[in-house]
């Protein structure tokens, strides 16, 4: 799905990955890039322009947090400004312990027939039990299409072939499904005989039924059309949420979603084919997680975040004050493990992972757990004062611990190593060593 969109990303990501430093050049390139993909998949020129220019000024403006490289900064940064080009996060979630109506709209072809079905299936197979109305009276077939398409659902059809009037339909059928359904789902027209009747008689619609969401169904080939076929309906009938159909494909669906996600209207599904089962629930940040191919990207941005947390200056400057007690070793230690899970993640991603011996961070988390039990061995005084701790001491804290004298003595010339670089460096070099100490 979305392949052009996803490739030219990457390649773009790849490129900056791979540059040696990033400097206001490399910036304006990967910039340049993103431009190009985002245009070639139809993306408006003005949501593109505005994406770039955001990313790029932070690029050149903001600092990355402790820990964080600048590269790996600027791809979370386009991560950011891609979730928020298509929209908030949100999905159709129903109740089953309410009734639900759903209204579809959309013009012919557009998919809300199919989509209906798959609506249908989806949640019947989240235990709703649901009615669909076909109240497409227009489209000879229409009822017939449905009716197939539906069969392997488990839901069933209201339809009534000698009414011509698609608002009695609808109301019929709400009426027909009233008490046996939590889910009904309307089906209606999407041809007229003008546009302004379509409208019209969508609106007649929803004005019966009185909905509890009105889906709009837009054709993701059209690319940023989207955007006025969907403030046209809105017009007539409040959009509740818009699924972009037929995805699979649609060299322009990059530019749908994102016109779709402009008409402030949440993005509830994506239609990824023709098959009952093509329907995929829609969610921003994960979606630009998987453009980029970096799997659930959430996750990476919250370590992001964390690792701002890396380094407490208050921690810093009491022992720089020259105090140094082993619980600020272990609370370093902690810190150094949060950095050891981000770089996992960043491990993952393409281009990331050259430097990164996850073999060596997994040894490192195993030292700081014993590290911790020998700690927890210490007696207060020990631990505020670790250089009083003498070899009959040092015993008694292996013992104590489980674990080895040999272990003691190496977390004490931890100590020791650190106490004296504390001493003998400003902040700056403290930091990078404890960064350093985090790949140990
Ligand atoms: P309606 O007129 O809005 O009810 O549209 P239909 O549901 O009849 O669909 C029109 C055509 O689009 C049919 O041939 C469907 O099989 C096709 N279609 C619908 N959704 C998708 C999709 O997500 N992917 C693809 N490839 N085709 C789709
Ligand atoms: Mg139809």
């Amino acid at each position: 799905m979305l392949d052009s969109l996803r490739e030219g990303l990457q390649a773009a990501v790849k490129k900056l990955v791979g540059s040696n430093a990033v400097d206001e050049k490399v910036v304006k390139e990967f910039v340049r890039d993103l431009q190009r993909t985002l245009i070639q998949s139809d993306v408006n020129v003005k949501m593109a322009l505005a994406v770039t220019e955001r990313l790029e000024k932070r690029a050149l403006e903001e600092k990355p947090p402790a820990g964080v490289s600048k590269k790996d900064q600027m791809v979370s940064v386009l991560y950011e400004e891609l979730a928020r080009l298509l929209g908030n996060e949100g999905g159709l979630h129903l109740d089953k312990d309410k009734k639900s109506v759903v209204v579809m709209l959309g013009v012919q072809g557009s998919g809300k027939t199919t989509t209906t079905a798959k609506l249908a299936r989806y949640y019947a197979r989240k235990g709703f039990r649901v009615g669909v109305v076909a109240a497409d009276t227009f489209r000879p077939g229409a009822v017939a299409q449905l009716k197939t398409l539906v069969s392997t659902t488990g839901a069933e059809v209201y339809n009534d072939e000698k009414e011509k009037d698609s608002v009695k339909i609808a109301k019929a059928g709400v009426k027909f499904f009233e008490g046996s359904k939590n889910l009904m789902v309307i089906d209606t027209a999407g041809r007229h005989k003008e546009e302004k009747g379509l409208l019209q008689e969508m609106k007649e619609v929803v004005g019966a039924v009185k909905p509890d969401y009105t889906v709009l169904v837009v054709d993701g080939t059209i690319g940023q059309q989207c955007f006025s076929q969907a403030e046209a309906f809105h017009k007539a009938a409040p959009v509740g949420g818009i699924i972009v159909t037929k995805l699979d494909g649609a060299a322009k669906g990059g530019g749908a979603l994102a016109a779709a996600a402009a008409t402030g209207a949440k993005v509830f599904f994506l239609g990824t084919g023709e098959r009952i089962d093509d329907l995929e629930e829609f969610n921003p940040t994960r979606f630009v997680g998987r453009m980029l191919g970096m799997g659930d990207l959430r996750a990476l941005l919250e370590m992001v975040d964390q690792a701002e947390l890396q380094v407490d200056e208050k921690t810093v400057q009491r022992m720089m004050s020259g105090k140094l007690t082993m619980d600020d070793l272990m609370y370093q230690f902690d810190q150094m493990k949060k950095f050891g899970s981000l770089k996992k993640v960043l491990e993952k991603i393409p281009g990331f992972s050259g430097q990164l011996n996850t073999q060596e961070l997994d040894k490192a988390e195993g030292r700081v757990k014993v590290y911790r039990s020998i700690i927890q061995s210490m007696t207060g005084d020990e631990k505020a004062d670790p250089d009083s701790i003498n070899s009959s001491r040092l015993r008694r804290i292996a013992r104590g611990s489980g674990r080895s004298e040999k272990d003691v003595r190496e977390l004490l010339s931890r100590y020791k190593q650190m106490k004296s670089l504390v001493k003998s460096s400003k902040g700056r070099e403290f930091r990078q060593m404890m960064r350093r100490m985090g790949e140990q």
